[in-house]
């Protein structure tokens, strides 16, 4: 019994539908599976109907992009309501952050003799919560670059002539920000960021979890974050990543964790969701 809790759709830079995802986590014979779409959750709806079409359990999430002490930082958030105010409010803002930034990249390739257009990004990306994964394809739509790895190494990396910085919530504030609507806070692939010195704070921030299992994880990084994973009594998570095709072949069904990790999350959020119940029912025992 298995999960994958670490996958893209349509709805931010992932090239499958929901319904696509489903099918494939169906084949793979996944148990669980999570939608953590870029800053949005606007997918999960559908990925939620689809699975249960599917007889496959459902966990809504998000991955949002953070920064802590100025380095980028993905936190991913699970178990949360989509619906929940703040958190739509928040979301809505990064993706008018996302937007603004395809236009500020899509003017320095202009200024490269590159006549790419930002309606044309937009149109190809067709959601939301559009980013540089959706500039690359329009680069190599337009002839511009033979591969989306050529479109990142020559124009899109960090520090590369088209590269924008990207306004990102605080690492802390992210995390209050997954508590307040009723979700766990995850640390993605935490063997890409070279940042553990950072856990114990982050942990001291209300940070649930770390992502141990990743398709860019060997077995001694998993063991490592395991390890500590266990240090800081943090729960385990981990999933794929998968973008769909967008990286040469569909790495879902690649990493599949133990389904003990999702009752392990739900049994969190279901503490945590009574503990605040119990905090609102003593406040307004005083009260009165
Ligand atoms: P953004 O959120 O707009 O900064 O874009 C980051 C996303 O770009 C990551 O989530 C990856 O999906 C994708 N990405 C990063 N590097 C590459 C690459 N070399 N080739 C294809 N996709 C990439
Ligand atoms: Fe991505
Ligand atoms: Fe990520
Ligand atoms: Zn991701």
């Amino acid at each position: 019994m298995y999960a994958d809790l670490h996958l893209h759709s349509n709805f931010s830079d992932g090239t499958y539908t929901p319904e696509e995802l489903a099918g494939h986590a169906k084949r793979c014979g996944l148990k669980a599976m999570a939608l953590t779409d870029h800053d949005t959750m606007e997918g999960c709806p559908r990925l939620a109907a689809a699975c249960q079409a599917q007889g496959i359990e459902f966990v809504p999430g998000t991955e949002l992009t953070t920064e802590y002490n100025a380095v980028e930082l993905h936190l991913l958030g699970y178990l949360l309501d989509a619906y929940h105010p703040r958190l739509q409010e928040e979301l809505v803002k990064f993706q008018a952050v996302r937007r603004q930034r395809v236009y500020q990249m899509v003017e320095r390739l202009n200024g490269l003799e590159i006549p790419i257009q930002a309606e044309a990004v937009f149109a190809l990306a067709n959601c939301r919560s559009p980013g540089r994964p959706h500039v690359a394809r329009a680069l190599v739509q337009g002839g511009w670059c033979s591969s989306l790895d050529e479109a990142f190494e020559r124009f899109l990396k960090k520090s590369r002539p088209a590269w924008v910085p990207k306004f990102k919530i605080g690492a802390a504030a992210a995390i209050a920000l997954i508590h307040d609507a009723g979700g766990l806070a995850v640390m993605a692939h935490p063997g890409l960021n070279h940042t553990d010195e950072i856990i114990p704070e982050l942990v001291a921030a209300g940070l649930d979890g770390l992502e141990c299992f990743h398709s860019k994880h060997s077995t001694t990084i998993t063991q490592r974050y395991l390890e500590i994973a266990d240090h800081h009594r943090l729960l385990v998570s981990g999933g794929s990543d998968c973008h769909g095709m967008s990286k040469g072949k569909p790495l879902i069904g690649s990493v599949k964790i133990p389904y003990e990790c999702v009752e392990r999350l739900r049994e969190k959020a279901l503490q945590r969701a009574v503990e605040a119940g119990l905090l609102l029912a003593n406040r307004s025992a005083r009260k009165s």
